[in-house]
């Protein structure tokens, strides 16, 4: 299985729009956040997890012509928006599978009812197969994924175990027996926001006792807001198995 790391960064992306904060003025292409998202392949299968504002942008830079469908964590739109630009897979494959909770589905067919509506599509409109997702096993491709449930503030979100590796965001809180389904996995990526505490993401020292309660053998930070700092000082503090993502970041397992 191979891991690409789409985006690393938080709703507003980094560099913020015209913030000044240092971290937004680097120069070390490591400190450049699209909004978060990760392709994940084996075989011959591609599914991205989220789809998000920078979505075509992450497409042609991961050089990615194929995609098997789209698995939706939430529907805030750091992790939707970008779902028109589908329209280039639609035009080569046809129907575009979607694979989201009935919440988020409900969500997305308000947002985009010209999508999701069967009738009078204007030309060149793109279609998408629903596949609503819950709390319990489900296959893409040819393996069976399970779903992590979880709590972002109020909102329920989904994270996901693919065979030895799982990728959570957007977490604050998660429940035991939900903590339980990640057990022997290799590689964890979970969401650290910042340094100070946040109402609904984990900030890094919530992540690492995360990762410690988990215990896989390696883990790697995601959504991460300008305020974490720089990358390579950040990546200086943490312990010997854990990584700070970044953009363009390939991993394999
Ligand atoms: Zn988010």
């Amino acid at each position: 299985m191979k891991i690409r790391f789409l985006g690393t960064g938080t709703s507003q992306g980094i560099p913020v729009i015209g913030s000044e904060h240092p971290v937004c003025l680097s120069n070390d292409t490591k400190d450049k956040r699209l909004r978060v998202s990760v392709l994940v392949e084996w075989d011959e299968f591609k599914y991205v997890i989220d789809c998000g504002p920078d979505f075509r942008q992450q497409m042609l830079r991961a050089n990615c012509t194929k995609i098997n469908g789209i698995v939706f964590t939430h529907e805030h739109a750091d992790h939707t928006a970008g779902l028109d630009d589908i329209r280039p897979f639609y035009f080569r494959q046809g129907d575009i599978p979607f694979y989201a909770h009935k919440r988020v589905l409900g969500e997305l067919t308000k947002r985009f009812d010209y999508i999701f509506t069967s009738k009078d599509k204007y030309p060149g409109v793109p279609s998408v197969i629903q596949h609503e997702i819950k709390n319990e096993p489900f296959t893409l491709g040819n393996i069976e994924v399970m779903p992590i449930n979880g709590y972002h503030h109020k909102l329920q979100v989904f994270g996901f175990r693919f065979a030895e590796f799982a990728y959570l965001t957007d977490m604050k809180t998660v429940a035991t027996e939900e903590r339980e389904k990640l057990k022997g996995v290799k590689v964890l990526v979970i969401n650290a926001l910042r340094e100070t505490e946040h109402i609904s993401h984990f900030n890094l020292q919530e992540a690492l006792e995360f990762i410690e309660d988990v215990n896989p053998e390696r883990a790697y930070l995601t959504h991460i807001s300008h305020f974490l700092g720089f990358h390579e000082d950040v990546q200086k503090k943490l312990p010997k198995n854990v990584f700070l993502a970044y953009d363009n970041l390939q991993i394999a397992l």
